[in-house]
C-alpha cells in the first residue's frame, strides 16, 4: 500500500458501511501512467502513485460511487498546487475568456440572487472552492458582499490580489451566508458530510447553497469501456466524473438532497419561467439556442444541480 492514500471505509455521503466494488486497477499500470501523463500534461510523478490503487465502490443504500483509496492531505497539497492547472497556464485561459463565458455566470447569478426577498446589494455570499474568482467577481459586480475559499494557496492569493476576502474553515464557521456556491467543488471533497455539516451551520435563515457536480447518464455501464485518452474527457466513454484522485465522489440528485436533509435543508428548483427570462446571449448559434431550450429542465430534473435551502 501507498502511505500517501488513506483507505475510506464507508460512503461519504450517507455513511452507510455497505458497498461493491465497480471497478478496479492499478495506479502502477500503463492505462494509468498514460493517463496521468497526457491529463496533467507531464507534471505528475508517477512514484508517488505506485502500490495504490484506484477503487471504486457503489454505496449498496445511497448508490454514490466513490474512491475506496484518496489522496492524503500531503498528496493532496501536491496535486493541487503542481499536477493541476499552473498558475501561468490558467492565467491565460482567464484571458481567453469570452463573452459567452461571462454572460453564462451572470444569467446564472441573476437567476440565483432573484430567489431572495432582500437587494442583492445586502447578500452575503461565499463561493466556496472558488477558483481563480470568475463567478465571485461577477457575483460581487451584481452587488453581493463576496467571499471566497479554496483548498489551493496560489488560487487563494490570486483572489486576494483581485480584493477578495479569503476565509478558512474555521472563518467559515463563524459567519453566515445568503448564498454558498459549490460549483464542481463536492466531487472532489474527501468528507462530504463534514463539508455540508459546517456549510449549513453557515446559512443564514432562510439561506440557499448550490451544490453542482459532475452528471453523467449510465455511468456504471461505462465503467466496462473506459476511454482513457483524455481528449476524450467529455466523451461517453471517458473516465472524467470519477478521475482519479479528483473527483472522490459520483453523486447522484437524490443522494445530494439526502445529504440536506440530514442539516436540515430543503431542495428547492428556480422556476422555469425565471430561468428563461434571465437567460441571454442564446441567438448567436444554433447549438446556444438548443441548450437554452434544454438547460432549465435539466437543471431541475436531470442534472447534478441542487439548490437546498435552509427550512
Ligand atoms: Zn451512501
Amino acid at each position: 500500500m501507498n502511505s500517501l492514500f488513506y483507505e475510506r471505509h464507508q460512503c461519504p455521503v450517507c455513511g452507510n458501511k455497505t458497498s461493491d466494488l465497480a471497478f478496479k486497477i492499478s495506479y502502477s499500470s500503463q492505462e494509468l501512467k498514460d493517463y496521468f501523463h497526457s491529463f496533467y500534461a507531464g507534471r505528475v510523478d508517477n512514484g508517488l502513485l505506485d502500490g495504490a490503487e484506484f477503487n471504486i465502490q457503489e454505496c449498496s443504500s445511497c448508490k454514490v460511487l466513490y474512491q475506496k483509496f484518496i489522496p492524503n492531505e500531503e498528496l493532496s497539497r501536491i496535486l493541487y498546487e503542481d499536477w493541476v492547472d499552473p498558475t501561468e497556464t490558467s492565467i491565460q485561459k482567464i484571458q481567453n475568456y469570452g463573452i459567452d463565458h461571462y454572460e453564462f455566470n451572470a444569467s446564472e447569478i441573476r437567476q440565483l440572487f432573484s430567489l431572495f426577498d432582500i437587494p442583492s446589494g445586502k447578500l452575503n455570499v461565499l463561493d466556496f472552492g472558488m477558483g481563480w474568482g470568475a463567478w465571485a467577481k461577477m457575483a460581487s459586480a451584481y452587488g453581493a458582499q463576496t467571499y471566497g475559499y479554496d483548498f489551493s494557496e496560489k488560487r487563494n492569493s490570486h483572489a486576494q490580489n483581485h480584493g477578495f476576502t479569503i476565509l478558512d474553515s474555521e472563518e467559515i464557521k463563524l459567519k453566515k451566508f445568503d448564498l454558498i456556491n459549490t460549483e464542481q467543488v463536492f466531487e472532489h471533497i474527501p468528507n462530504p458530510l463534514e463539508t455540508m455539516e459546517i456549510l449549513s451551520n453557515s446559512l443564514s435563515q432562510k439561506g440557499i447553497i448550490k451544490i453542482s457536480v459532475p452528471h453523467a447518464f449510465n455511468f456504471k455501464s461505462r465503467l466496462k469501456k473506459i476511454e482513457w485518452a483524455t481528449s476524450q474527457k467529455f466523451s461517453n466513454r471517458s473516465i472524467n466524473p470519477v478521475a482519479p484522485l479528483e473527483h472522490l465522489n459520483f453523486f447522484n440528485r437524490s443522494a445530494v438532497v439526502n445529504l440536506g436533509y440530514k442539516f436540515g435543508l430543503k431542495e428547492i428548483k428556480i422556476p422555469l419561467r425565471t430561468q428563461y427570462s434571465l437567460s441571454s446571449n442564446f441567438f448567436n448559434k444554433p447549438k446556444s439556442l438548443l441548450r437554452f431550450l434544454f438547460r432549465p429542465f435539466m437543471r431541475n430534473y436531470f442534472y447534478n444541480y441542487i439548490l437546498l435551502k435552509k427550512l
